[in-house]
């Protein structure tokens, strides 16, 4: 069985407080975007799971956060025919805040419901994902969506108004562990407007979300090319310009077309990594 796994973005990312338990609760606002990996689960006969990819960086071993879905998924069903072939075709960067592994993991989970006939519901596959990857359950749920604490509260909310979105992966690669780190030695923390940005999604109101997009990230992770690039996205006419999850990943929202390709044009002249995307509303979808 065939899927796509769609990356993600946060057009809203603020930390509530550090748990005892060393996690963070957070205050997000996500949404799934058409850049996806592939994924393909089979029966293999051979009662091992194997990973193979077109990507060379990925893991393909126990660390892959899909093959670890697929253990977990084995594991809570009591399942032991667990000879299935995951086959990623990798098109979301890695390590670059939008949440690629997460996504190939749900797709996973999604898979083995359907093709062992287990009959999970959507919420009983979250909870598996969720002892995964904080980012499995809303990778499974897609759209747009508040979330909340460590990734287990999820609302969806009205989709995005229409809008394209430029997206550059800078090469720089963060650590998401570090990243956290980084924010709790910050002295003081700017918290962001949510109630603001709750009112703006739910009046649908674009230049509104645009006003109050934010991600408290960017006061701790240093990313050299960040100013730069939100400098062109600016000039290009982006409504707004802001770094996604741990980063390094930023992305501009531009409700005009023709100003989103001119940004899109000029961004390519220098990176390597560069997309136009548009909002979805699903985070796995199948062939
Ligand atoms: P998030 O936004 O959820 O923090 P991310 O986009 O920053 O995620 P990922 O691409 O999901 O990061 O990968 C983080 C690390 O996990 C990678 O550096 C890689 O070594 C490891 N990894 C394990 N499985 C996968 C996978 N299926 N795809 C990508 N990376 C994986």
């Amino acid at each position: 069985m065939k899927v796509r796994a769609a990356a993600k973005l946060n057009l809203m990312l603020d930390m509530l407080k550090k748990l005892d338990n060393g996690y963070h609760s957070l205050f997000m606002v996500m949404q799934s975007v058409d850049l996806y990996d592939t994924v393909d689960v089979q029966r293999n006969g051979l009662g091992r799971i194997l990973i193979e990819s077109d990507s060379a960086k990925m893991p393909k071993d126990s660390s892959n956060i899909a093959y670890k879905c697929a253990e977990k998924f084995f594991e809570d069903m009591e399942i032991s025919q667990c000879g299935i072939t995951i086959r990623i075709g990798k098109n979301i960067p890695m390590a670059s805040g939008m949440a690629g592994g997460s996504a190939d993991g749900a797709a996973v989970l999604y898979c083995l419901n359907k093709i062992y006939g287990t009959g999970l519901s959507h919420a009983q596959l979250c909870e598996i994902g969720g002892k995964v990857g904080a980012d499995i359950p809303f990778s499974l749920t897609g759209g747009t969506a508040v979330v909340l604490n460590t990734g287990d509260i999820i609302a969806p909310v009205n989709p995005l108004p229409d809008c394209e979105i430029v997206i550059v992966k800078p090469n720089q690669d963060v650590s998401t562990k570090e990243a956290y780190s980084m924010l709790d030695s910050l002295q003081r923390l700017r918290h962001l407007d949510r109630v603001g940005m709750l009112e703006a999604l739910s009046k649908n109101d674009f230049n509104a979300i645009c006003s109050k997009c934010g991600n408290v990230f960017e006061q701790a992770v240093e990313v050299s090319e960040r100013p730069y690039i939100k400098s062109i996205m600016r000039k290009c006419g982006a409504d707004a310009c802001l770094m996604s999850g741990s980063g390094p990943t930023v992305f501009g929202l531009f409700s005009d077309k023709e100003n989103a390709d001119r940004c899109f044009n000029e961004l390519n002249k220098y990176y390597e990594n560069v997309f136009k995307c548009s909002a979805v509303s699903k985070g796995i979808t199948e062939f």
